[in-house]
């Protein structure tokens, strides 16, 4: 059985409903991308490696990756910390505002827990996935201790893979997040940036561009993503534009790409080609912005997987 580890952060998402109330459920990039990648290859172990708490929630987040048969014997309870927590606010105009508790959530301590035992059980492993959110929700502290881990599943044989998504209120600087991303970008094999993110951070504007920016770091496999235009691929150092078809009534784009990465990978621990991969990731991450939210109804999500030939 084929197996990937996504390490980061799930938190506790609220979401206004009126006056005083609010619907809570749960997201967080690299979640995201496992319950996408599990629902569609449920042959692939798919393991969240995180930490949370031990009060109620944590709780009810544990039962919630169960249910999409997540792997979660490497979700770690902290003893006094709990979940990073957002809550989404829709102003009169329709625009959302997301205001984030994460900075001392259990998540952070995540390296803490990353035991010699551990990490020879992730170096068994096919993949290893993080995010740019995965690395500044990491303690500055301990990100030393992360790279040295990373280096060590690279060296067993585990494909590194990453995502760059920037968030800049995450990191103290634009400085701090370019030395952490410089890292990762040395040590992947598989690469999963949109557009958008190196944008920010690189001035890079074009899929093209992107591919270009991350020759120097001889990354066997790139995956450009850049919303409704085509995705861009770099395969052993042949590039290649697929098209996609572009989505006309897009309700909400909140983890379109997260959907895109799992899906993606999923389909190339099952064998399929960039090509094929690129195309039922696309499907996927066009079916979830039809839906509101981080996490699309399995029921609807599937049967739409089907139709674009799953
Ligand atoms: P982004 O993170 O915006 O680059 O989007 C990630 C992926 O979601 C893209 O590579 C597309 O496959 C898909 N996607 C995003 N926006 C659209 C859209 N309007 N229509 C179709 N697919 C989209």
């Amino acid at each position: 059985m084929k197996n990937i580890y996504f390490l980061g952060e799930c938190m506790v998402e609220l979401r206004s409903t009126g006056e005083s109330t609010m619907h809570q459920s749960f997201a967080g990039d690299v979640y995201n991308s496992a319950v996408y990648l599990k629902r569609c290859f449920s042959e692939v172990a798919t393991s969240v490696v995180s930490a949370v708490g031990k009060d109620k929630l944590s709780d009810k987040m544990l039962e919630r990756f169960h249910g999409e048969n997540i792997d979660t014997q490497f979700v770690f309870r902290h003893e006094n910390k709990a979940p990073g927590l957002y809550l989404i606010e829709t102003d009169d105009t329709g625009e959302r505002r997301f205001t984030y508790w994460r900075n001392d959530s259990a998540a952070r301590k995540i390296v803490e827990f990353l035991s010699d035992d551990v990490v020879e059980q992730f170096a068994s492993g096919d993949m290893f996935f993080f995010s740019g959110i995965s690395l500044a929700v990491i303690e500055q502290s301990k990100r030393t201790q992360f790279w040295q881990k990373a280096e060590q599943l690279k060296n067993a044989g585990v494909k590194v893979v990453f995502d760059p998504n920037y968030r800049a209120r995450l990191w103290k600087n634009e400085q701090e997040a370019k030395t952490e991303f410089e890292k990762a970008f040395r040590i992947s094999d598989v690469l999963l940036p949109g557009v958008e993110d190196l944008a920010v951070l690189y001035g890079v504007e074009t899929a093209e561009g992107v591919l270009e920016f991350c020759k120097p770091y001889g990354v066997e496999e790139v995956i450009v993503k850049n919303g409704p235009e085509s995705v861009v691929t770099s395969e052993a150092g042949v590039s290649q534009r697929h098209d996609i078809i572009p989505v006309k009534n897009v309700v909400d784009t909140t983890s379109a790409g997260d959907a895109f990465d799992g899906v993606y990978l999923g389909a190339r621990l099952t064998g399929r080609t960039v090509t094929d991969a690129v195309q039922l990731a696309a499907s996927a991450a066009g079916i979830v912005i039809q839906h509101p939210g981080a996490i699309a109804p399995k029921a609807a999500f599937l049967s739409a997987m089907a139709d674009a030939g799953l």
